[in-house]
């Protein structure tokens, strides 16, 4: 609740009491108009637990000054508007200032934060309602050069860019949307990477993992069944001699491909899965050397063993992966200089004698934008939030359907690498989550997989659980579209609460029900409370026994015990496995397997990496790999 802090003028008192705000306010110099600083409150992405505060500096009645916290607002999402819109708040005297596309959450709050601390200044918030001039765009048209140009400011141009600006090449970026980040920012889990120094740090536990993994291999039939064979022959043989000596942390590059295609189904390309996961240790390093470090390891779907990397905040709470890495990635860029064009949307390859030279883009305002370049990167992202473009790849049930990506993921860059020849491969292999809640607002908001991997349970609305919770996205979708209404319960405890900055984050945006014991839960799910208490019950036996007969998962964690949180959550359109061919040097392929001279590609925006589907944490190291292996051979390219 808010307080009154300090002396407040006549004018202000009023008011005030009756408002949501603090003041600091001082009576006005002539007597007409207030003075001070006014506090004010509105829930953002923290929610109502931890909402964004404005502070407004008032002269006379008019703003002078503006300052904002969020600390509940999302990392290089709602920080975007946190540090820019005060500012223009301040100099145009106004609160109809533009929000920040892409924050729109955080915006908002800012300008109902502001609309409260005008109130309890005992000002109407209508009266600063004023139109401020949009700072146009230019609609000119403009030429740029550079050595290499990169279409997408995510992961994989981010990445791409510094290690190509680390060669000594002068790269510009375009970004279609006025921030960077793209779905990478979004990233809740983490990043996949097989044989880090920080995987060592971790007691082995996971040897049923390792066994389900070489029964599933052994029983497995289809596309690249010998490649699976043969992996699956290396991997029993480094199980046996670690067995028998035991030595640090076990994984292997060979059971990190292993993992990634038989969770791919065979489909995947397996060069370029070898190349994922021999670079994924090296990935790990890079990061830490540009001020990433993922240092916390766990398990996730469809890893055998702990595989999953994580950054911790100071207090080692768990944080999401994206909000933590983009804007380290972002801080890169500007140390080095390199150029974002935002708010530019590629539309076209130039090609001059088979070789890509460079492209063309158009800025909000229209102006069109030419970028003549020696080697051109596609990092536009997949098409997961191109509703009909994932409908078109045979996908008719698909309409509609709720996606976790961010606006700007629309298969463009796609596009553009089809029209110069670019083959496809994949697209219509396409990934629903299963666990995304839809808020109050409509919003569609991924749960991370990571809170199954540390013991959370699926519950449907009877009760009871109904799959192996830790088992691959489309298996566990499936299940959970059979379920009645299609959704499901995702339970944690206080302990979980306790350890997780990411599950703290849901409580306070409102979403989890919460009760001290089964039964108490039972009722805000609107459910039968012993049918719960017995899940809960028969689920902590199975976590005593490591053994879990009924739904064959093989990760445990610790028992749930109360007070315990629910959400709801079902399945959305989630990733785009599909997309643009490569090899494993990033290289475009036509569809006769032959380089399109000059133009590379990293990321979603690629298909083969992950086959008929993504494991979670993969395609964090795919951005971080093949955006290195894109940066380096665009350089390479022009030596
Ligand atoms: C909610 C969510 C959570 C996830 N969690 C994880 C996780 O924990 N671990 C994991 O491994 N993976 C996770 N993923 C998947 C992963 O985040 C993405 O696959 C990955 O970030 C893609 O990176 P990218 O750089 O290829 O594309 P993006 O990060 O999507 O970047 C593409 C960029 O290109 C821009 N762009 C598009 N078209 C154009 C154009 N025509 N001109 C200019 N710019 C353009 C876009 O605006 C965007 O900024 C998650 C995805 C989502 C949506």
């Amino acid at each position: 609740m808010k307080k009154l802090l300090a002396f407040i003028s006549a004018v202000a008192l009023a008011a005030s009491l009756a408002a949501c705000g603090t003041s600091t306010a001082q009576p006005a110099s002539d007597g007409s108009g207030v003075s001070g600083t006014f506090t004010g409150e509105a829930a953002g992405q923290g929610g109502e637990g931890n909402p964004v505060k404005v502070t407004l500096t008032l002269e006379n009645s008019v703003i002078t000054g503006c300052t904002a916290e969020g600390p509940g607002e999302t990392d290089g999402i709602g920080s975007k508007a946190i540090d820019s819109m005060p500012g223009a708040i301040a100099e145009s005297g106004s609160i109809a200032v533009d929000t920040v596309s892409g924050a729109t959450v955080t915006s908002n709050a800012i300008l109902a934060a502001a609309a409260s601390a005008l109130e309890s200044a005992g000002l109407n918030p209508e009266d600063y309602k004023k139109e401020v001039a949009a700072a146009q765009a230019s609609a000119e048209d403009v030429t740029k050069t550079a050595d290499v140009v990169i279409v997408g400011a995510g992961g994989a141009g981010m990445t791409a860019a510094i290690v190509a600006s680390d060669a000594g090449k002068k790269v510009i970026i375009v970004e279609s949307q006025s921030m960077a980040g793209g779905n990478s920012v979004r990233s809740t889990g983490g990043m996949n990477a097989a044989k880090t120094k920080f995987q060592d740090e971790n007691e082995f536990g996971e040897s049923a993992g390792v066994e389900k993994t070489l029964k599933s291999a052994d029983s497995f039939t289809g596309t690249n069944e010998e490649t699976i064979k043969d992996l699956a022959k290396t991997v029993s043989e480094q199980w046996t001699a670690y067995q028998a000596s035991p030595e640090g942390y076990y994984d292997s590059v060979e059971l990190f491909e292993l993992d990634t295609m038989i969770g791919g189904k065979g489909l995947n390309d397996p060069e370029l899965v070898k190349t994922l996961a021999e670079k994924s240790e090296s990935a790990i390093d890079w990061l830490d050397e540009i001020g990433a470090e993922l240092h916390n390891v766990a398990a996730f779907g469809g890893a055998s063993v702990k595989r999953i990397h994580r950054p911790v905040n100071a207090e080692g709470k768990v944080v999401s992966v994206g909000a933590y890495v983009i804007p380290i990635l972002e801080k890169n860029l500007n140390d080095r200089g390199i150029e974002v064009l935002y708010e530019t949307t590629a539309n076209k390859i130039i090609m001059d004698g088979g070789k890509a030279v460079g492209i063309e883009a158009v800025t909000s305002a229209g102006g069109k934008v030419t970028i003549n370049a020696g080697a051109v990167i596609l990092a536009a992202g997949g098409f997961g939030a191109n509703n009909d473009m994932v409908v078109a790849q045979n996908h008719p049930e698909l309409k509609g359907y709720i996606t976790t990506n961010a606006a700007g993921i629309l298969g463009q860059g796609i596009d553009m690498g089809v029209e110069v020849g670019a083959a496809t491969v994949d697209m219509d292999q396409i990934q629903l989550h299963p666990t995304v809640h839809v808020a109050d607002d409509g919003s569609a908001n991924l749960i991370t997989e990571g809170l199954r991997g540390d013991g959370a349970i699926l519950v449907n609305a009877e009760g009871l659980r109904f799959y192996d919770e830790v088992s691959t996205r489309d298996k566990v979708s499936d299940a959970e579209n059979n379920q009645t209404g299609g959704y499901a319960w995702l339970i944690v405890d206080q302990k979980m609460l306790d350890a997780s900055a990411v599950i703290q984050g849901y409580v306070s945006k409102g979403w989890t029900v919460t009760g001290e014991t089964a039964e108490d839960l039972a009722k805000e799910m609107d459910m039968d409370g012993a049918v719960l208490a017995e899940t809960i019950e028969k689920w902590n036996a199975c976590v005593e026994a490591k053994e879990d007969a009924e739904f064959g998962r093989t990760s445990f964690a610790e028992k749930l015990e109360g007070p315990f949180y629910a959400l709801t959550v079902q399945p959305g359109i989630h990733h785009t496995m599909g997309g643009l061919k490569i090899n494993s040097n990033a290289e475009v392929l036509k569809e006769d397997g032959s380089a399109i001279t000059g133009l590379f590609a990293a990321g979603e925006i690629t298909g083969g990496v992950h086959g008929a589907n993504r494991l979670g944490g993969n395609a964090v190291a795919d951005f971080i790999v093949y955006g290195r292996i894109a940066g380096e051979s665009a350089a390479n390219y022009l030596k």
